[in-house]
This record gives structure tokens, sequence and C-alpha cells, in this order.
């Protein structure tokens, strides 16, 4: 039953819903992100013939995500353990299709959080492949760090959204780095808000991609999480109504760190999936490779190395589980998202860095599994805002 199995108490529902997902991390996109990530051009991994669009149809039919859960009678604090297994388990698969699939509902919670009828019927379904557009080509910390106070951001935004009567109207562009940016049928935007007397600050939109004025760049083509697209999003005098601004600029928390503390809890428990299996390939390798006449498993240093991988997944885990707990059954509590994905994406790399030094030469070889994960955490340091930037964020809440 994977990650699960060491989990003691579970009920027989919250069991069968970890081995669904274990199965479909198992089946599904471990070999599939393996796969795609052997492509040599981005632009396969979005080809209408490619295994992509199956991780995306058999997710919807698992119909296993917080929407689903929430819908359950499983208890909060039972539900936030949930959903760190569920995002565990998927990072143990691919880590970018875990993002891709993942960074999909971010539309659908904007549109949960407007309260609208309309919004909710447009944007709160499975078909949704949304995306997250913030990082501008001029401002990638920037909008990380000075998003909330804006007075102080540092020179003219790339894309701007300027009221005009009831619409508001959107120029610009997001930077090539979007999660789902060439493919996402809706978006959740944040950018800087003019209500006639220049930018204001960040403001947050659910909009769909299909409206007139609204282009693409061309894949972005990265060293990991190959299997996650990523790419530009271009607004040209986009119009859009007013009841689509859902998260105003000076807001409450929910909507100014709500979205913050939503993705790095999740990037943290995606993450320590990424360790898991780094780890457990590890160990696994250590006890078939035969060298001085015995598995390595038996000489000491490589039995200690294995031990202190362990160990790292491990306090990363229990951070990790103790973020998305307290980002569930309390209002967003930044600095514990951010603790929990700085932990778990440095734990990702050592312990991957410490995975490949296991298997020797093999481990440098594309025909084994563990450099991709070592190419796969490296990004994840950078992605969501760089560790030491959210830190400093983080830092200012405390
Ligand atoms: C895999 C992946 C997925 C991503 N997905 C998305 C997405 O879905 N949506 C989206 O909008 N963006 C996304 N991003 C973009 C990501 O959020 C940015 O790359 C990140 O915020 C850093 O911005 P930057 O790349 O412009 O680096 P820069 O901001 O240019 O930073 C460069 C360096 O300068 C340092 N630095 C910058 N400012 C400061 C400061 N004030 N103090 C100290 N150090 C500083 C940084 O730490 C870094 O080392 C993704 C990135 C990756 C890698």
């Amino acid at each position: 039953m994977g990650i699960a199995d060491s989990e003691p108490g579970l009920s027989q529902e919250e069991r069968e819903i970890c081995e669904t997902v274990h199965s479909f991390s198992r089946d599904i996109l471990r070999p599939i992100g393996q796969e795609l990530d052997k492509y040599p051009d981005p632009n396969q991994v979005i080809a209408p013939e490619s295994p992509l669009w199956r991780v995306f149809a058999k997710y919807r039919e698992l119909g296993i995500d917080p929407f689903s859960l929430a819908t359950t009678d499983i208890p909060p604090e039972r539900q936030a353990l949930l959903r760190s297994i569920i995002s565990e388990e998927m990072g143990w698969g691919d880590a970018g299709l875990a993002i891709s699939v993942g960074v999909s509902i971010f539309p659908r919670v904007l549109s949960l959080l407007s309260g609208s009828p309309a919004l909710i019927e447009q944007f709160n379904s499975p078909e949704i492949i949304g995306c997250w557009p913030i990082t501008e080509p001029d401002h990638g910390s920037d909008v990380i760090l000075f998003g909330g106070k804006f007075s102080e951001f540092p020179g003219t935004p790339n894309c701007i959204a300027k009221k005009e009567g009831d619409n508001f109207v959107i120029n610009g562009q997001k930077a090539a780095w979007v999660s789902n940016g060439t493919i996402a049928n809706a978006a959740a935007l944040f950018c800087a808000l003019d209500l006639g007397e220049g930018p204001i600050g960040l403001g947050g939109f659910v909009l769909s991609l299909d409206e007139p004025g609204i282009t693409r760049g061309k894949p972005l083509d990265k060293i990991g999480q190959r299997p996650l697209n990523q790419g530009e999003i271009f607004f040209d005098h986009v119009v859009i109504p007013s009841e689509n601004l859902v998260i105003k600029p000076g807001g409450d928390a929910v909507g100014n760190d709500g979205g913050l503390a939503l993705a790095n809890s999740s990037m943290g428990s995606t993450f320590v999936g990424v360790a898991q299996a780094s780890y457990e390939l590890a160990l696994n390798y250590s006890k078939e490779r035969i060298q001085g006449g015995q598995p390595i498993f038996r000489h000491q240093s490589v039995k200690a190395r294995i031990f202190e991988m362990y160990k790292k997944v491990e306090y990363a885990k229990a951070l990790s589980r103790r973020a998305v707990y307290l980002n569930t059954v309390g209002p967003p509590n930044l600095p514990i998202a951010v603790a929990s994905k700085v932990t778990a994406t440095q734990c990702a790399f050592e312990v991957a860095s410490a995975a490949i030094q296991i298997f020797g030469g093999n481990g440098l070889s594309r025909e084994y599994p563990i450099e991709k994960l070592l190419r796969d955490a490296r990004a994840s340091m950078i992605e969501d805002g760089c560790n030491e930037v959210l830190s400093l964020v983080a830092s200012e809440r405390l």
C-alpha cells in the first residue's frame, strides 16, 4: 500500500483511499513521468498523442482531490493526514506531474472563495486544467517579497489589470515559469491592479484562458521536472468582468497568505515523497549490489548512510504533516508552510544526491531512475519561490 503502510490506525475507508492513490502513482505517474522526462523536446510532452493526457484522464477518474475529500464525513484532522499521504504518494510517483495536477485546482479554489454562483459553475469542475501565473519576466522574487506591500515594489509590473467601468482590462505577460502555462484552460492570475491611479498591489483573478487577446509562449525546456509543462501567457487588452477579481490587495490573510500557504504546504508533502522515493531506491539497490563478496548494505558506511537518509525523510515528513494539519484545521499559517517547503525540498535534494552515491556509477546513468530524482528535487528549491526568499517572507509573519 506504499507510504500509508507505516501509518497505524487508518480506517478501512482511509486505507482504501491511500491504496487507490498508491496504485495511480505506481502504475501511471511513475512510468509516464519517466517516459516524458526522456523526450528531448518539451513540445512532445504536450502533443495530442502524449501519455500526459492519460495522467489527467486517470486522475479525474480517481475522483480523489481536496474537494472530494471535503465532501466525505472524514473529520478535518483525518483529512489533513490523508491530504499529506496523497501528496507524498503523488510526489513519490512523479514530482512534475504531481505539480501539474496539483496546480490545476487553483482556479477552482478561487471560484469557491468568490462565493459567486456563476464563477463556481464556470470553474469548479474537474475538467479544468488550471495554472497560477504570478511570476513575471522582470519580477520573480519581487512578487513574492513585495506582492503584499506594493508601495515598496521595485520597478514597473509586467502585467497590469486596469479598472475600466464594470470591467478590468489586462495587458502584459507572465513569465515562462508558469506551470501548465501553455496547456491550462483557466488561471488563478495574480497581477498588479490599477484602479485609475497606478498599480496598488497584487490582485487575484479567476479567468478562462480562452478569452480573446490571450496567447501563449512555447513550452519551456529545463533540466528538472521535465514532464511539467511551463510557459508564458500574454495578455493583449483582455477584458474581464470585475466580479472575476476574487482576491483584493490588502485583504484578509485567507486571500493574501492563503495561496502561498496552500502551495508551500503541498510542495512540502510532494517533495517528502521525492525524498522517500530516493531513499527506497537506494535501500533496495544496496541490498542487491554485491561488492567485497556481500551486498553493499552490509558495509558499515553504506548502512550508516542509508540510516541518515531514512532519518532525514522522517523528520521532513513529520514537519510537512504538521504544516498540512495546521493549514487544514486553522487559518493560513505561512511560516509552518514555508518551513515545510524549504525543509522537504532541501531534504529531497540531499537524499537524492546521497542515493546517487550509493548507486555508484549506475547512479549517473539515465538507465537508472535516480538521477531524474536529483534533477526534479533541484528544481523544487526555486519552484514556488526560492527557498531563501520564501524564508524572508515567512519570517515577517513570526
Ligand atoms: C519547477 C518550477 C515551477 C514553477 N511554477 C510556477 C508557477 O506555477 N507560477 C509562477 O508564477 N511561477 C512559477 N515558478 C517560478 C518561481 O516562482 C520563480 O522562479 C521564483 O520565484 C524565483 O524567481 P526568478 O526565477 O525570477 O529568480 P530571481 O528572483 O531573479 O532570483 C535570482 C536569485 O536572486 C535571489 N534574490 C532575489 N531577490 C532577493 C532578495 N530580495 N533577497 C535575497 N535574495 C534575493 C534569489 O534567492 C535567487 O537566488 C516556477 C519555477 C520552477 C522552477
